[in-house]
C-alpha cells in the first residue's frame, strides 16, 4: 500500500466508486461518512419493522457498475442480483387511458400503435431513432469525459455530432422539441418527465435531455434487496480492496495550508492526516463555508440555481383499485402548473405528478395484505427556509392522495404505514442542498459546461457526486467518482514516491 493517504468525505455512489477504483490501486483510503450507512441518497426507510427502498428505485446505464467492478476484477453478478424489467413504467392519465412503455421498442411502439394510432406509433420510432442518435453522439464527450469546456465539447463532437445536435435545435427546450415530435399530448408530457431525472423543468431544460429516454429503453433494472443491496455491495468490494470505512464520522473542516490540502478534521475532534481529499457532498457545502471558509474557493462563488427536491412517503400499507407494475407514473391533465409552482413560485405543487413504486412482487401480495410502497412529487429545494410550512405538507399530502384515488388508486398513509420525507428532511440529511436531490438544475443548454469538474483550485482536492459532472442520478454519480479517483491516481502519478506500477485502470487483484 503506497504511502499516500487518501480521505473521502462522503459514501454516496460518487465516494463508494472513488473508493473502490483508488483502494484497489493500493491508495491508503478511509471514507468518513456521517450517517450509519452507506448510499448517501440511497436508502432505506422503516416502516412497520420492514425497509422500504426509499432513495433512488430506477437502476439504469449498467455498463457504468459493470465496467467499474470489472475494472477491480470482479463484476456486478458476483456482487449483487439484479433483473432487467420488460416494463420500464405504467403511466396513468386523468381521462382514464394508460399506457406500458415496453423494455422492448417494438412492443411499445405497438401499444402506442393500439392507443393513439399509426401516426403516433411512427413518431414513437422517429423519436427512439434520434434518441438513439443523440446519446451515441454525446455519450464519449458529455458521459464518459472529464468535464468538457465547451470549445473541447464542439471538438470531440465532430462534424456528424454538431449536425446531430443541429437537427435537434440546440437551444430549443425538452417541452418545445418534444412538441413536434409528437401529436399527442400525453406523450409530449410522459417523455418530458425524463428532466426531472435531473431534477429539472422540461420547459427550461435543453433538449439534448431527450438521450434520457435512451438510457432508460437501453434498460431498467431492479436490484434484489433494494438499490441500498447495491450500495452496501459497492462497500463490500471497496473494504475487500483495502478501503477502511467510518460511519458516524461528519468531516468539519477540511484543512490546507499553503494552497495545499493536508488532512480533514472531524466534528469529534480527531484529526485525519491526507495529501488528498476527495468530497463527496454537495458542492454547495463547500461554497457556504461549512468545510471551513478556506475551502469556499473550490467551487464558483455564484450559486446555480438548484434541482428539485422532493416530498416522499415510504409506505408499507396494502393497494387497492388499479394493478400497480414496478414503476407507475400518475400525471394531471396540467403539466405546466407543477413546474411554475416548484420553480417559479418555490411552493409544493398543486396539482403534482405522483410517482409510486411497488416494491413487491404482484404475485407476492395477496389481496389486502400490505406492500412496500414508496411514493414521490417534485417540490422546491428549499428546505434551508421557512417557506413550506407543515400546512403546506399536509395540503400537498391530500393533494396527492386525492389525485391517485381520482385515478383509481386507493392508498391513504397514516402515521402507523408511512414516514413522510419533506425537503427540509433532505437538506438535513445533504447539507447546505436546502433538499435539492440532483446538483444545480439542468437549465439552459450551456448548463452541462457549468458543473464543476473532479478537479478544484485548491490542491489535493477533488470532487464527486451528482452535483458534479456529468451530473446527478446513480450511474452517473458512480462515473464523477471514477473521474475523481483518475484525476487523484495522475497526480500520485506526477509523484516520485507513488509505485509507478500502480497506473489507473490496470486489472485486478481479488
Ligand atoms: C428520493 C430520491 C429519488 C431518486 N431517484 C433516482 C432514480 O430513480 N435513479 C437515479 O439514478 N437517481 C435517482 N436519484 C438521485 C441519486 O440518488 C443521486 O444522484 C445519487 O445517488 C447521488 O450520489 P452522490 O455520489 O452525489 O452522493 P450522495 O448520495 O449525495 O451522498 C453524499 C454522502 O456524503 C455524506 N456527507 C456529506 N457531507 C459530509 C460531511 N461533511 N462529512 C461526512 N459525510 C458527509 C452524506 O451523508 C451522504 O451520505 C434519487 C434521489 C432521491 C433522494
Amino acid at each position: 500500500m503506497s504511502e499516500h493517504k487518501v480521505v473521502i468525505i462522503g459514501a454516496g455512489m460518487g465516494g463508494l466508486s472513488s473508493a473502490i477504483t483508488l483502494a484497489h490501486q493500493g491508495v491508503n483510503v478511509t471514507v468518513v461518512e456521517s450517517a450509519s450507512a452507506p448510499g448517501g441518497k440511497v436508502h432505506s426507510r422503516e416502516v412497520a419493522g420492514v425497509a422500504i427502498d426509499s432513495g433512488p428505485t430506477v437502476f439504469t446505464m449498467r455498463w457504468v457498475f459493470d465496467a467499474l467492478l470489472r475494472s477491480v476484477g470482479t463484476s456486478v453478478e458476483a456482487e449483487m442480483r439484479i433483473t432487467p424489467l420488460q416494463v420500464l413504467a405504467r403511466h396513468f392519465w386523468p381521462d382514464g387511458s394508460q399506457l406500458d412503455l415496453s423494455a422492448n421498442a417494438n412492443e411499445s411502439e405497438a401499444a402506442i400503435a393500439a392507443w393513439s394510432g399509426g401516426d403516433e406509433a411512427r413518431r414513437f420510432r422517429d423519436f427512439c431513432k434520434t434518441t438513439r442518435q443523440l446519446y451515441a453522439t454525446l455519450e464519449g464527450p458529455m458521459i464518459r469525459a472529464q468535464r468538457p469546456s465547451m470549445g473541447g465539447f464542439m471538438g470531440d463532437l465532430g462534424f456528424k455530432g454538431l449536425g446531430v445536435l443541429a437537427q435537434l435545435g440546440p437551444m430549443r427546450s425538452l417541452w418545445d422539441q418534444l412538441g413536434q415530435q409528437f401529436s399527442d399530448p400525453r406523450l409530449r408530457q410522459l417523455f418530458a418527465r425524463y428532466a426531472t431525472y435531473c431534477g429539472s423543468s422540461p420547459w427550461q431544460s435543453p433538449a439534448t435531455l431527450m438521450l434520457i429516454a435512451q438510457v432508460e429503453m437501453d434498460g431498467v433494472w431492479s436490484v434484489e434487496g433494494g438499490m441500498v443491496a447495491m450500495a452496501h455491495a459497492l462497500e463490500r468490494v471497496g473494504s475487500r480492496r483495502g478501503a477502511v470505512f467510518r460511519y458516524h464520522s461528519t468531516c468539519q473542516r477540511i484543512e490546507h495550508r499553503q494552497g495545499r490540502v493536508y488532512g480533514v478534521h472531524l466534528q469529534s475532534g480527531e484529526f485525519l492526516p491526507a495529501d488528498r481529499v476527495i468530497f463527496n457532498g454537495d458542492t454547495g457545502a463547500l461554497r457556504s463555508g461549512l468545510l471551513g471558509e478556506g475551502v469556499r474557493r473550490a467551487v464558483t462563488s455564484s450559486a446555480p440555481p438548484r434541482s428539485l427536491s422532493a416530498l416522499t412517503w415510504s409506505m408499507y400499507s396494502p393497494t387497492q383499485g388499479v394493478a400497480l407494475d414496478r414503476h407507475n407514473v400518475f400525471f394531471h391533465s396540467s403539466y405546466a402548473s407543477e413546474f411554475e409552482d416548484i420553480f417559479e413560485r418555490q411552493r409544493l405543487p398543486e396539482r403534482p405528478t405522483v410517482y409510486v413504486c411497488a416494491q413487491d412482487q404482484p404475485s407476492a401480495v395477496m389481496p389486502g395484505q400490505a406492500e412496500r410502497i414508496f411514493c414521490l412529487v417534485n417540490a422546491p429545494a428549499c428546505g434551508d427556509g421557512d417557506g413550506i410550512t407543515e400546512e403546506a405538507l399536509e395540503q400537498c399530502q391530500n393533494h396527492t392522495f386525492q389525485h391517485l384515488r381520482q385515478l383509481g388508486l386507493n392508498l391513504e398513509p397514516t402515521t402507523a404505514n408511512s414516514i413522510r420525507t419533506s425537503p427540509q428532511d433532505f437538506h438535513r440529511r445533504f447539507p447546505a442542498s436546502g433538499g435539492a436531490l440532483y446538483g444545480q438544475a439542468t437549465h439552459g443548454w450551456t448548463s452541462i459546461f457549468s458543473r464543476p469538474g473532479s478537479t478544484t483550485p485548491l490542491s489535493g482536492l477533488y470532487l464527486a457526486g451528482g452535483s458534479v459532472h456529468p451530473g446527478p442520478g446513480v450511474p452517473m454519480a458512480a462515473l464523477s467518482g471514477q473521474r475523481a479517483a483518475e484525476a487523484v491516481m495522475a497526480s500520485l502519478a506526477s509523484t516520485s514516491t507513488f509505485p509507478m506500477g500502480a497506473t489507473f485502470g490496470g486489472m485486478s487483484t481479488p
